[in-house]
């Protein structure tokens, strides 16, 4: 049996039912922004934020000027920047900073042995939704570290948070005296599943910041 069909050719029926879905739609959406969230916890910046910037600096860390870096394995790490009311925070600047596949940082403490066609550091503006996304090596664990990547986060001339992102199942993590010491929420706040994609992993690390 067909359904009666409206002047636009619509079943009536499936009008109906998006006139009564569309004030839940809306209520569920508005409910979500507006659930207060917890912000990311910081964590120490550590010896190895760069002295001095790679003249390079955009978000992709596997090519450093004109050099290709091929150690490693490819990941991207993306997410979203939002404020504690979930409201995205277009145009602050992310930052992150990790060791070469060798376990070295472009850094003098660090006897700048890092790999020269490993960017070591990137910055990109999260976009309108918020949004940021950056190519790098999946994080390899360093004498008495387990694998982490720094992140920072600027809007304007504040600095909002410093923090590290820890790689789920790592199984250095619970050996890790900064991955140990945080509770298990805010564990769970910075630790995230890297995940196979077609050319490496993926990660995705959603940041909340009280701003
Ligand atoms: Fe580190």
């Amino acid at each position: 049996m067909t359904a009666p069909r409206s002047t636009l050719g619509l079943p009536r029926r499936s009008i109906a039912a998006a006139l009564v879905a569309l004030p839940t739609f809306w209520l569920g959406a508005r409910a979500q922004s507006q659930v207060p969230r917890r912000a990311t916890p910081s964590q120490t910046e550590g010896p190895f934020y760069p002295v001095t910037l790679p003249g390079d600096t955009d978000n992709d860390l596997l090519r450093n000027g004109t050099l290709n870096y091929a150690a490693g394995e490819p990941t991207w790490v993306d997410g979203t920047v939002a404020d504690l009311d979930g409201r995205p925070l277009s145009g602050a600047i992310v930052e992150i900073w990790q060791c070469d596949q060798g376990g070295h940082y472009h850094h003098p403490g660090d006897g700048d042995r890092a790999d020269k066609a490993f960017q070591g550091f990137g910055r990109v503006a999260a976009d309108a939704q918020g949004r940021y996304r950056f190519r790098t090596i999946r994080p390899v664990p360093y004498t008495g570290r387990t694998p982490h990547i720094h992140v920072k986060v600027k809007l304007g001339p504040r600095e909002l948070l410093t923090t590290q992102l820890y790689v789920a199942g790592a199984p250095g993590n619970a050996r890790d005296f900064l991955w140990r010491n945080l509770s298990d929420q805010d564990r769970a706040a910075v630790t995230v599943p890297f995940e196979r994609a077609p050319d490496g992993w993926k990660a995705s690390f959603p940041i909340v910041v009280a701003a």
